[in-house]
This record gives C-alpha cells, sequence and structure tokens, in this order.
C-alpha cells in the first residue's frame, strides 16, 4: 500500500488485490524454458489472440518485450524510426543501441501524436553503401510522456501502407494500448495487425504485479525465445505469474474506462481554477499532464508541496507534473487529487 491517499506518481504502482493473489496462489505451473508452464502458455495464446497474431512470449518487463521485438527487425548498422518523446528512445536507456547495435533517428511529435508523413520523410531504403538503411518504425499507444496520447487508426494505416510498399517493418509499443481500446472501442486485433510485432504491458492499468508479453509471427517469436535466454530472462514456474495476467485481462481491462474518467474531472476541476494549466479537451485516457510552469509554479516545488497533502505526482521535466489514474486510486482519492491541486494553483 502507497504511503500516500492518492498517489498518481504511476499506473506501475498498484498491489495485486486479493482476488489476483488468490488466482497466483492456485495457479497450475512448470518449468517455462523447457516450455511446461501451462499458465504461461495459456497467456501468451490469450494475448497473441487478442492481438491477432500467431504467437506470443511473456516476458518480465515491457522494456525486454519492446528490446526482444526491435532486434527481430533491426540489424546492427541499421536504424529505428520513432518520435523523439518514444519510451523505446527516451526511457530504456540506450538498450537497442548497447544490445543490438542499432541507431535511432526520431521525429518530433506534440503530445506524442503520429504523424505518418513526418516518420516517412525520415525514412530511407536502397540507399546504398555509405548512409543508414532504416529497418523499423516504432508506434507508442498510448503515448506515455506524450500525455495518455491516442493514435488514430487512420494515421497508423496510412503508416503501415506506405511502410509495406517500403518494405520496412512496423512495431507497437502497446504498453497502455488496452487504454487506447477501451476509450475508443478499436478492437485490440485492429490495433495489433498493423504491426509485425506489439508489446503489451500487464503491470500497468491492469495491476499486474510483473510482467509484459510480446507477440508476432510464431517463427518470430521462436527467434525471440532464444534471446530472452540469451538476455538471462528465461523464468521457471512463472505461471504464478502469468496467472496474475490472467486474471487481470478477466477482471481489469473493461475498468480503465472509470480511470479515464476520473482524469478528466480531475482535469476539469483543475481547469476551472487554472485554465493555462490543462486543457481537459485534451485529456484521452489515464494520463493528465499540467503545465504547473505556465502558472508559474516550479514542478519539483509542487511535488514537494502536495506531497504534503498526501497526494503523490511526478515532475516529468521543467515545466509539467505527470498524474496517472489506476486501480487503486478511487473517487476519494481523485477528489482529495482535485482539491491540493486546486489550493496550490488556486492563488
Ligand atoms: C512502462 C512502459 C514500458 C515498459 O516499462 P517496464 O518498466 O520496462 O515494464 C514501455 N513503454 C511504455 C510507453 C511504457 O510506459
Amino acid at each position: 500500500m502507497s504511503r500516500f491517499r492518492a498517489d498518481l506518481l504511476s499506473d506501475t504502482i498498484t498491489a495485486p488485490s486479493a482476488g489476483m493473489r488468490a488466482a497466483m496462489a492456485a495457479a497450475e505451473v512448470g518449468d517455462d524454458v523447457f516450455g511446461e508452464d501451462p499458465s504461461v502458455r495459456a497467456l501468451e495464446e490469450r494475448v497473441a489472440g487478442m492481438l491477432g497474431h500467431e504467437a506470443g512470449l511473456f516476458t518480465p518487463t515491457g522494456s525486454l518485450a519492446n528490446q526482444l521485438g526491435l532486434r527481430l527487425h533491426v540489424r546492427p548498422g541499421q536504424e529505428l524510426l520513432s518520435d523523439a518523446g518514444a519510451h523505446v528512445v527516451r526511457a530504456e536507456l540506450g538498450a537497442a543501441a548497447v544490445f543490438s547495435g542499432i541507431t535511432s533517428r526520431t521525429w518530433s511529435a506534440p503530445a506524442g501524436r503520429l504523424d505518418p508523413e513526418a516518420a516517412l520523410e525520415l525514412a530511407q531504403v536502397g540507399v546504398g553503401p555509405y548512409q543508414v538503411e532504416t529497418a523499423l518504425v516504432v508506434v507508442e499507444n498510448t503515448h506515455n510522456f506524450g500525455g495518455g496520447t491516442i493514435q488514430p487508426i487512420d494515421s497508423i494505416r496510412r503508416l503501415r501502407s506506405a511502410t509495406t510498399d517500403l518494405g520496412i517493418a512496423t512495431h507497437l509499443d502497446g504498453a497502455r494500448l488496452w487504454n487506447a481500446h477501451v476509450a475508443t472501442g478499436t478492437s485490440l486485433a485492429d490495433y495489433g495487425t498493423l504491426f509485425d510485432t506489439v508489446s503489451v504491458c500487464l503491470s500497468k492499468g491492469l495491476g499486474a504485479p510483473v510482467g509484459s508479453v510480446l507477440v508476432g509471427s510464431a517463427e518470430a517469436m521462436a527467434e525471440a525465445r532464444v534471446w530472452r535466454k540469451r538476455y538471462g530472462a528465461g523464468m521457471r514456474q512463472a505461471g504464478v505469474l502469468a496467472a496474475a495476467g490472467l486474471y487481470a485481462l478477466d477482471h481489469h481491462i473493461e475498468r480503465l474506462a472509470d480511470d479515464h474518467g476520473r482524469a478528466r474531472r480531475f482535469a476539469a476541476a483543475v481547469a476551472e481554477v487554472a485554465p493555462g494549466v490543462v486543457d481537459p479537451g485534451g485529456v484521452e485516457t489515464n494520463i493528465v499532464m499540467l503545465d504547473v510552469a505556465a502558472h508559474r509554479v516550479d514542478p519539483r516545488a509542487a511535488v514537494a508541496a502536495l506531497g504534503e497533502r498526501s497526494v503523490r505526482v511526478y515532475a516529468v521535466d521543467s515545466r509539467r507534473l505527470r498524474c496517472v489514474w489506476h486501480l487503486d486510486v478511487d473517487d476519494a482519492a481523485t477528489d482529495l487529487a482535485v482539491a491540493a491541486v486546486r489550493e496550490l494553483l488556486g492563488h
């Protein structure tokens, strides 16, 4: 349990519920390195099916799922393209370069919104012996540092059609794809089949303690399985963790709409007292970015002041606070956060 009464630091901080713990305790397990854990296999098959792909691979983290996906598509010395705020280039500690010899180029994207034309302008294939060959475009949906932004499916389709013509692969960082699915009603498979590989997190809004899944073709997942073991992430009786993921898929997807509603309500209440700080219309899912610098408040000072009122938020940069809704933030906690932030910005 968090020591804050409204802990909006991240949707990763949820603790497994009693029901989830019971499912974990009851999980059938085996040695997954030998492919003998029935719970892991069930989770991999189920997530692959939901996303319209042949096979899945359970990983301890979303970063690993992304990194296994990237290396399937890009050879050392080739490049990937993404927007400049993407998790794969901003928050995975250079892993694509360190482990896979991948260079990256980025386009800038306000609010992280996908601009297929900006991506395609950077793409180069068949560029001969001295320019870097583009092998992959990465899309993040929803976009974390962009503020929970949903990527319009028509933009993804335009990108996919052009990259297919160019022979460039696509990977979806779908850590929060569940949120995009619930907010738009677009099926997970409609999103998933527009990419060669997709990673999804079970440990964010879905509330599992650990775990992500990478999906793709059976052949690609067989190769990713070898690399997962080579990286030291072949897990044994991982079914206790997979069971938490299966429980989350059964019980915690549709309720993400509650998080979205609370995030919007919070943003609207803050905008009433400090209109320049947040545009409630721009809140699409469970993340609210507050531009407190627009109100001449320093984000780090704001974190400290809110902490004293038992509200925890994250200072993303020198202007903004990030507030994230999840399973463990209810209406009362949202009210507390509204009151604390309004008091901070109201004067
Ligand atoms: C959280 C997150 C990941 C994976 O993070 P891990 O902490 O490695 O599980 C990947 N992409 C995005 C957009 C994320 O928000």
